[in-house]
């Protein structure tokens, strides 16, 4: 996927995203891409397509149906497509449904309350009446694995399925740095002080807007002590004694690969 400027795609060789009331429309949940511009009613603040990103060589474009105009098509949830798709397909999901959801949250100026319009040539959405221009949000997410004498440290969120256990994370709280949010989040979800922090790389993460940064860190001081809000089980864990473990494609599973390597060669 190759991210450039709306005033850079090109007018040939163009596909298409439709999505209505947050999903995605498809006859076929494998075929979500459309050859040709769709002629149904769309969403009366996003009148024209919009371009998404270049894709296998082609412009991509977003449409977003009206709430309730009947379409031939069926509608699926985002999130379990892109549990199916792989690599470049699904940043380009995910770039699709991150801007098709912001957009649909961001209809009227923040400030005023005005209806907003988007702007000719970037992301933005315009408010003619007092001039405030709010872009697409981002949240910067920290995600860590902690490593220790007794393995890598591993929690169970309590909205798991049972069994499963992954990293720590947490969403940079305002005026934070993320090195800061990192120290927090470890301590306040199992208690223990962490050193030696180590950026390790970035995932986007559309559900609803996070970019998640990847450390690993190593054991400080402390003992294991679960908050019981968020986090209700953690535990160290080593090669041999490994838990149900996040999908391949996420941050998270990259992160524990990583953590264990690196207790591994220690
Ligand atoms: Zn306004």
């Amino acid at each position: 996927m190759l991210i450039k400027s709306r005033t850079d795609a090109k007018s040939s060789s163009r596909r298409y995203i439709y999505a209505q009331n947050g999903h995605i429309l498809a006859h076929e949940q494998a075929h979500w891409l459309h050859a040709q511009a769709s002629p149904l009613p769309l969403v009366a603040w996003l009148k024209q397509p919009l371009f998404v990103a270049e894709w296998a060589g082609e412009d991509i474009y977003l449409q977003i149906i009206a709430d309730h105009v009947a379409t031939p098509f069926e509608q699926y949830h985002g999130r379990a497509m892109m549990a199916l798709l792989s690599g470049s397909e699904n940043d380009l999901l995910g770039r699709a449904l991150q801007l098709s959801h912001w957009l649909r949250d961001h209809q009227y100026c923040g400030r005023c309350g005005q209806a907003a319009k988007l702007h000719n040539a970037d992301y933005g959405m315009h408010c003619h009446a007092c001039q405030h221009t709010q872009y697409p949000r981002l949240s910067p997410s920290i995600i860590v694995v902690v490593t220790g004498p007794e393995g890598i440290l591993l929690a169970h969120n309590r909205r798991f399925p049972s069994g499963r256990f992954s990293a720590l994370a947490g969403f940079v709280e305002a005026g934070e740095s993320v090195e800061a949010a990192v120290h927090r989040e470890v301590r306040e979800e199992v208690g223990i002080a962490i050193k030696n922090l180590q950026y390790t790389g970035s995932q986007s993460w559309s559900f609803p807007h996070s970019l998640m940064l990847g450390f690993l860190a190593e054991y400080k001081s402390g003992e294991i002590c679960v908050d019981q809000v968020e986090i209700d089980k953690a535990a160290w864990f080593t090669p041999d004694s490994l838990p149900d473990l996040p999908a391949r494609f996420s941050i998270a599973r990259q992160l524990v690969d990583m953590g264990l390597a690196k207790c591994h060669m220690a």
